[in-house]
C-alpha cells in the first residue's frame, strides 16, 4: 500500500452522526483524536515517503478547533499539503466565518466547503459566508457536495436489486491511494472498511501487511462487488438499491449487526 494522502477525522460525534440519518444511536461513539496521537502520526505519514497531503475532516473538524489548530500547524511544518474539509455550520455571520478560519490563513491549501446536494430545500449561507471569508482571506476554496459513497445511500426513487452490484466503483480497496485515520486509530480504505490499527500497531506496519486478497471485507467486495460480499455472507438484501456504495452501506450495517465470523471487528461507521 502506497498512500498519497491521509485523511484525519478528528472527531465521531453521536449527536451529529445521528443527525446524518444513521438511525443507530446505540452505535454511535463520542471520540475525539488523542491530541497526544496526532504530530507522531503525521511523523509516521511523512515516513512512508508517498504521502504528501493530509486532510482534516470528519464529522465536522471545527467542532475541535484546537486539534484542528495543533494539527494544521504540525502537518505545515511537516511539509504536507494540508486540507481541510468542513460543513461551515459555525460561520454564523462574516465576522465569525473570518474569526474561525483567522488560524489557518497560509497553512491550508484548500478548504472544502460541503454544500447540500442537488435539490435541497434551503439555501445554504453558512457555506457562502465561509466560502467569501476564505476568499477574502486568500485561502483557496472549493465547494463540494456529499455523494451517495459519504452519504452510505443513494438518492431516493429509482433503484435496482442487489445482485447487479457486482462492482466496487473505487480502486481504494484494491490500490489504497487515500487512507483515513479515525480518532480511535482504525485506518480505513474506504468508508466502513478498516485494514488496520494505526495507533496500535502503526501506520508503516498497516501499509506493508494489508492484502485485499485476504482481507475478510475487501477480498469479496474487490472480486464481485457489494453483490459478492452479499454472497459471501449468506444475505439476501432487500432492494431497492441506487448504487453500489448504497447496498454496500446496508450490507456492512447487517453484517455490524450479525457480526458472522468475527467480522464486524474489520467494520468502521
Ligand atoms: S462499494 Fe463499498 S467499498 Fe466500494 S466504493 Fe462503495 S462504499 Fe467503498
Amino acid at each position: 500500500v502506497k498512500p498519497t494522502s491521509v485523511h484525519l477525522i478528528l472527531s465521531d460525534h453521536p449527536r451529529l452522526a445521528c443527525a446524518l440519518g444513521s438511525g443507530r444511536a446505540h452505535l454511535c461513539r463520542e471520540v475525539e483524536f488523542p491530541r497526544a496521537r496526532l504530530r507522531p502520526l503525521l511523523e509516521e505519514a511523512r515516513a512512508l515517503g508517498g504521502v504528501h497531503r493530509v486532510v482534516f475532516a470528519g464529522a465536522e473538524p471545527f467542532l475541535r478547533r484546537d486539534l484542528l489548530e495543533v494539527g494544521v500547524q504540525a502537518a505545515y511544518a511537516l511539509g504536507f499539503m494540508v486540507e481541510i474539509v468542513t460543513g461551515a455550520l459555525w460561520a454564523a455571520t462574516p465576522a465569525t466565518a473570518r474569526e474561525r478560519l483567522t488560524p489557518f490563513a497560509g497553512l491550508v491549501s484548500r478548504l472544502a466547503v460541503r454544500r447540500r446536494g442537488p435539490g435541497a430545500p434551503l439555501a445554504d449561507p453558512r457555506a457562502d459566508l465561509a466560502i467569501g471569508a476564505a476568499r477574502e482571506m486568500e485561502i483557496p476554496v472549493e465547494e463540494i457536495v456529499s455523494d451517495a459513497a459519504d452519504a452510505g445511500r443513494g438518492p431516493p426513487g429509482a433503484g435496482e436489486g442487489w445482485e447487479r452490484f457486482d462492482r466496487c466503483p473505487s480502486d481504494e480497496l484494491h490500490r489504497p491511494s487515500r487512507l483515513q485515520v479515525d480518532p480511535t486509530g482504525q485506518v480505513r480504505a474506504c468508508r466502513g472498511i478498516v485494514i488496520g490499527d494505526a495507533f496500535g500497531d502503526g501506520l508503516l506496519r498497516v501499509c506493508r501487511s494489508y492484502d485485499p486478497h485476504v482481507h475478510p471485507l475487501a477480498a469479496p467486495l474487490v472480486l464481485g462487488g457489494p453483490a459478492e460480499l452479499a454472497r459471501r455472507f449468506g444475505l439476501r438484501p432487500d432492494g431497492p438499491f441506487s448504487d453500489a456504495c448504497h447496498l454496500c452501506h446496508m450490507l456492512r450495517d447487517k453484517l455490524l449487526e450479525l457480526d458472522p465470523e468475527g467480522v464486524a471487528a474489520g467494520i468502521s461507521h
